[in-house]
């Protein structure tokens, strides 16, 4: 890895007395002091009855955020992406397809882990920068028969923010379980598992919800719990299978406890402290955001730089613009950089090179929005193009 001139340059001394850059990204985000404190502390004993009510809390905390009064809360290690895989190993029959309807790298996700545990699955992709068809989606579910559709609230790499409601009820109609990554949502979105009738809904806490990384959280309701209870067919995975998490989740939602793995209780603790603090910014939250985005979009429109998601589908967390021509995405992002700023260049599976992404999720405020957008228009200054 070279150091020449990033941020790895000079002696421990000079990067020790180095601000540290603002981070603008997806994740990890930002923690809140008391949240890094909890990360601090000496993890409980499994047992411990203090640690087994702050585990229930945080089931408890997790509803309002989720939008969900019926579902069932699981609480388990792994990263963002093995929830994905955990829904899919606990949920899909391996005999049926699923239809992963793709707004971006997120689903292609989907599909990829469906197929590398020998689960079928279609794909239907938007237009880049847009949301699905819900014609299209309503005719391919029309065409065939299919045990679920997997899809993405928010898809970073795009800056989609999914009509969840809208493609669960065509799902349902046809029949068809909705297993939704919400894992760039929870948090800076609202979300309604329960009013948008969503069977699994997947999160995590290193995104939107400013906790630590490690962790992945589900809601399952009645039809999911069903599945999961009712299977015939044995799931492809162990450690990550929701049918054996359920008992243990069950014990502690009842004060009780059960042993699967052991829980990892730093991490449990401090998401149960950023819970506390969104539960705590209650519905401002999501106006916070909104407010942010508008201020950002505001900011990108006049220094001339346009978007890549179409109006009606942008997130409130994640803002996702195309470099000017001639410009690509990993030579602004560098530029940024320097300026103080890190961005991340796109992920999409078609745009990557030409576009970058801004996380605007968790604990920002205008004042990042405003040095962002600082540091963007002294990086573009130094490149040669033509106004426009
Ligand atoms: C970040 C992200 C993931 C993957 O999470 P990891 O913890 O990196 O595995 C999945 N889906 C979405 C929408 C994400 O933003």
């Amino acid at each position: 890895m070279t150091t020449r001139g990033g941020d790895g340059a000079g002696t421990t001394e000079e990067r020790a007395s180095r601000p540290a850059p603002l981070a603008m990204v997806v994740g990890p985000t930002r923690l809140a002091p008391s949240v890094r404190g909890r990360l601090a502390d000496q993890a409980p004993p499994i047992t411990d009855h203090r640690f087994l009510a702050e585990v229930r809390e945080t089931m408890q905390l997790l509803r309002p955020v989720l939008g969900t009064a019926e579902g069932e809360v699981f609480i388990v290690p792994g990263s963002g992406t093995a929830g994905m895989e955990s829904l899919a190993v606990s949920l899909l029959d391996p005999g049926r397809p699923a239809l992963v309807l793709s707004t971006g790298m997120w689903g292609e996700r989907w599909q990829e882990l469906c197929s590398s545990l020998g689960l079928s699955s279609r794909v239907l992709r938007a237009e880049p920068g847009r949301g699905l068809d819900l014609d299209e989606v309503a005719s391919r579910l029309r065409d065939e028969s299919y045990q679920a559709v997997l899809l993405t609230d928010v898809d970073s790499s795009s800056g989609v923010r999914a009509d969840v409601a809208a493609l669960t009820a065509l799902a349902r109609r046809h029949g068809a379980l909705s297993l939704v990554d919400g894992i760039a949502a929870a948090g800076a979105e609202e979300v309604r598992q329960d009013d948008w009738d969503v069977d699994a809904y997947l999160t995590s806490p290193p995104k939107a919800l400013s906790g630590p990384g490690g962790l992945f959280l589900v809601s399952l309701r009645t039809r999911a719990l069903r599945v999961l209870i009712e299977r015939t067919w044995s799931p492809r995975g162990y450690s990550l299978d929701l049918g054996r998490w359920l008992p243990v989740m069950r014990a502690l939602a009842a004060g009780g406890f059960a042993y699967f793995q052991t829980p990892p209780g730093s991490l449990v603790s401090a998401l149960a402290e950023s819970l506390r603090l969104i539960v705590a910014e209650g519905g401002e939250r999501t106006r916070r955001h909104t407010a942010l985005a508008a201020r950002l979009r505001n900011g990108l429109a006049t220094t001339g730089l346009r978007l890549f998601t179409a109006a009606a589908d942008r997130a409130h967390g994640v803002t996702v613009f195309r470099t000017p021509t001639g410009i690509g995405a990993a030579e602004l992002v560098a530029a940024v950089e320097r300026h103080g700023v890190v961005l991340q260049a796109g992920t999409h599976p078609t745009a990557a090179k030409h576009t970058v992404r801004i996380g605007h999720l968790g604990n920002h405020t205008a004042d990042d929005v405003d040095r962002t957008l600082a540091a963007l228009g002294a990086a573009l200054a130094e490149f040669d193009v033509p106004d426009g």
